[in-house]
């Protein structure tokens, strides 16, 4: 991965805003920008150093992992001995530190941590989240590790498809998945496994429960793997048995939305009108009511990240974006289906990266 990179692209945005320093705490942030993977480290970065401070449970670790960074091993709290090393540096007046990311009572201690002169003006909350902007626009070593991780995903679905009949419980099918994503290389899900069978599939997060699949309905499974950091995240919606024409109908719906909405995506396409491409589809269809959450959201080192592919959203996508597409219906008491592909925005237009299967299979 290309810190070095990310760094003075980082360094630019903080030059901008005239900011000689910044404060990195989540760990997400810190892992896009030093490759640290621990789980207690602080980010300090000027124009002219970075260094990363964790504690000697990472001594190993961060001397593996981190290669563009300094590295200190401190006994107390890392984020306090950052700002005070930031405050510290010559020339670094003040320092940048991401309010959504702090909370109330680090901020209060890191301030209580500094001389008394630099308590109040020193940390400054930054305007806009530099690094998750940053983090937005994938670059090629994360696109590749991304679509691979997607294609893992889609070898889980196709063996689920063998695994899956009626009178077998929700949570075996997550188990299965889950034992066989790990031994296909996965670190982890990226999120808790959804198999929602028959009347159940009608609730949008319904996790696996002890309940059995039905003889006939559908059964929607939306599950994601993290690959090297990154996630994976795909929905198929299958059905046990014969589907009645109401239920083939509507699941044709949600096909056409999500095609329509997969057709969309391309440098320049706003998320709202992304989105719009899904739901004029299912609105056309009587079921835009039914059609209760977003079109899809981005991904990669953490399952949810912007842009957000909603009504309203006024981001406009560019190369490098990589997002999910996810329309879905949702008829309490009846069923529910969910299509979910992860797309690319690439110089041309777009590329999924999950090509599993779409039109119906009927188990
Ligand atoms: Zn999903
Ligand atoms: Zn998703």
């Amino acid at each position: 991965m290309d810190h070095f990179r990310r760094i003075g692209a980082l360094r630019r945005k903080l030059s901008r805003a005239g900011l000689p320093g910044l404060l990195v705490t989540y760990l997400p942030d810190l892992r896009y920008l030093s490759g640290f993977t621990g789980s207690s480290a602080a980010l300090a970065v000027t124009r002219r150093a970075v260094r990363l401070f964790t504690d000697s449970r990472y001594t190993t670790q961060a001397g593996e992992e981190v290669e563009d960074a300094q590295l200190q091993i401190v006994s107390g709290s890392p984020a306090v001995a950052a700002v005070q090393w930031l405050a510290a540096q010559p020339g670094v007046s003040r320092s940048g530190f991401d309010p959504a990311r702090t909370t109330v009572a680090e901020l209060a201690r890191w301030k209580s941590e500094l001389p008394s002169q630099l308590r109040r003006s020193f940390l400054e909350a930054i305007p806009a989240p530099y690094v998750e902007q940053l983090r937005v626009v994938k670059d090629s070593d994360e696109r590749a590790l991304m679509a691979e991780a997607a294609l893992v995903g889609c070898r889980l679905f196709d063996g689920m498809l063998k695994f899956m009949r009626p009178g077998i419980a929700e949570i075996e099918v997550a188990a299965e998945l889950e034992h066989q994503a790990r031994l296909l290389g996965a670190e982890g899900m990226s999120f808790e496994t959804i198999v929602a069978s028959g009347v159940r599939s009608a609730m949008p997060h319904g996790r696996a429960t002890a309940a059995l699949l039905p003889r006939r309905g559908f059964v929607t499974l939306d599950f994601g793997i993290i690959l090297r950091g990154y996630c994976s995240d795909m929905t198929r919606t299958v059905y046990l048995g014969k589907p009645s024409p109401a239920e083939r109908k509507a699941y044709e719906a949600v096909l056409e939305a999500q095609e329509n909405a997969v057709g969309a995506v391309a440098p320049g396409a706003s998320c709202a009108e992304v989105d719009e491409a899904a739901r004029s589809i299912l609105r056309r269809e009587g079921l835009g009511e039914a059609f209760s959450h977003s079109t899809g959201h981005g991904v990669g080192l953490e399952i949810h990240e912007p842009p957000r592919v909603g009504a309203g959203q006024s981001t406009r996508l560019v190369p490098g974006m990589v997002v999910t597409i996810e329309p879905g219906v949702y008829l309490a008491g009846q069923f529910g289906i969910r299509i979910e592909d992860m797309v690319a925005v690439t110089q041309g237009g777009s590329q999924v990266l999950t090509p599993a299967p779409k039109a119906l299979i009927e188990l």
